[in-house]
């Protein structure tokens, strides 16, 4: 059973009092498991349900209701357009509702009670390995991608990571994610559901919720770890906290750097992906470097290889595609089969499209994805993020995202778009230029320097490189 805390009569059952909050809004486990379970047992086994996956409580019920009943949920993202809508819900083919629909839906809809309880019928337990949820990508490198997650997969995942964060029923996790991917659905929320802690959601992820809340494990996404280091009395409430926990794009280094000063307590970062669970992870009681995303969790296998498929050295440099194997990745892609054959190699293992280095204890940096932040320029390999991290560390560049453009002489130039509050900004380009001279080699220097208002990011504030 995935959601083992939950069931009281399960042998891993916790404290069923402890609270699951979302915003101003609390239910005991008990009673979300009641109110579940009552729903579960009127649910149409007809067919994949969608939950418009909003932050509340209702949400929270119906996706616990579908995997008690067996039913496959499609968690959809609130703000989806009606393109977004339509593509998730026909090619998922989606039969109903649990919860409240999207507005711009006509499908039936099944209403989520609060108040379950006498009435639900007997229940037959999913299968490992039925289909628990298809997840759909963020859509950063195109059309967002159904992944088909067992009960088996999500299990996995999570175990492993209890045992890399050293997460018990004594943890409170607090998060402002989005509840349809796997950040803070899978991670906060089902997380939160099967090893027994509390989950508080602060709806919106501002840093002063985040302060306010009282947890010993605290997720967010770069964009938000890099407001809360602006906020020093924010950052300074999360003293009292175990584990500061980074996720979904790079954690630049002075954002690592300001948070080990305010909160007194390292972040750490972990690296997955909704084909994989989270595969790499720093550890509670391991070391904490900025810029790695630490060691294969338990289960976990990984290897870089070059384009030829030869293996790349371990040693903190060599940059190779990663590749992972291990008991927590999908089932392949929802109606793509020619995808879903091109994602693992010939001996099994998956292809993650990301590209990497590894050193001899097993740390890797995530050098970003080999279709855009793999830059080939004058027969060179450029990782986007070492010219990032070496801009960054300039007093004037609040946020940059370096591109690979076509060039007619090198075949790709570096080019660095930046985010600035300074007003000079045609000094502010040669400035930024020679200060990289010290940090990095001629061929990884910015050709060009481009000021943007802001970098178009998606709603986990991945930047789509794509765009630019
Ligand atoms: P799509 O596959 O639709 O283009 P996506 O890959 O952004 O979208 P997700 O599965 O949500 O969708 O994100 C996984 C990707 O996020 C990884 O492949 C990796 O590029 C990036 N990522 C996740 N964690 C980290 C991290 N700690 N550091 C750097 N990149 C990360
Ligand atoms: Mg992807």
């Amino acid at each position: 059973m995935l959601l083992t805390s939950l069931d009281p009569t399960h042998p891993g059952a916790t404290d069923a009092a402890a609270a699951i909050t979302v915003g101003p809004d609390s239910m005991s486990r008990a009673q979300v498991y009641q109110a579940a379970r009552a729903l579960a047992g009127s649910l149409p086994d007809s067919g994949p349900a969608a939950v418009h996956a909003t932050p509340t409580l209702e949400t929270i019920i119906a996706v616990t209701a579908c995997l008690l009943a067996g039913v496959t949920v499609v968690p959809v993202p609130p703000d989806s357009g009606s393109a977004e809508l339509h593509h998730i819900l026909t090619d998922a083919k989606v039969t109903c509702w649990v919860g409240p629909p999207h507005p711009s839906s006509d499908l039936p809809a099944i209403p989520v009670g609060r108040h379950g309880r006498g009435e639900a019928t007997a229940l037959i337990a999913p299968a490992d390995d039925d289909l628990a949820m298809i997840m759909y990508t963020s859509g950063t490198t195109g059309a967002p991608k159904g992944v088909k997650l067992s009960h088996r997969a999500l299990a996995a995942g999570i175990d492993a990571l209890a045992d890399a964060w050293q997460w018990t029923p004594d943890d409170t996790v607090v998060h402002g994610l989005p509840l349809f991917h796997l950040h803070g659905l899978v991670l906060g929320v089902l997380g939160s559901l099967r090893i027994g802690s509390r989950v508080v959601h602060t709806e919106k992820p501002r840093p002063e919720r985040y302060a306010t809340a009282m947890g010993t494990m605290y997720f967010a996404v770069p964009t938000v770890w890099s407001r809360i280091a602006a906020d020093e009395s924010s950052a300074r409430a999360l003293r009292r906290a175990r584990l500061l926990v980074s996720g979904s794009a790079p954690l630049p280094t002075p954002v690592f750097d300001r948070i080990a000063e305010l909160t007194g307590s390292a972040p750490i970062e972990r690296y997955g992906m909704s084909e994989t669970m989270i595969t790499l992870s720093t550890r509670a009681d391991g070391q904490r470097r900025p810029g790695s995303v630490g060691q294969p969790v338990r289960g976990v296998e990984t290897r870089l290889v070059t384009e030829n498929g030869q293996p790349v050295p371990d040693d903190g440099v060599s940059i190779g595609r990663l590749q992972v194997r291990g008991p927590m990745l999908f089932d392949g892609y929802l109606n793509r089969p020619e995808e879903t054959a091109a994602a693992w190699t010939d001996n099994g293992w998956f292809i993650t499209g990301d590209v990497a280095t590894r050193d001899a204890t097993g740390f890797h940096r995530i050098v970003g994805r080999e279709s855009v932040d793999l830059i080939k320029s004058g027969g060179y390999r450029i990782g986007a993020g070492e010219v990032e991290t070496a801009l960054l560390a300039h007093p004037s560049v609040q946020e940059v995202a370096v591109v690979g453009q076509a060039d007619p002489d090198l075949g790709q130039r570096v080019v660095a778009y930046v985010v600035t509050e300074q007003q000079n900004r045609s000094t502010l380009a040669e400035t930024l230029i020679s200060f990289v001279t010290d940090t990095l080699s001629h061929h990884k220097r910015p050709r060009e320097v481009v000021f943007v208002d802001e970098l178009p990011r998606n709603a986990l504030g991945k930047v789509q490189k794509k765009q630019l």
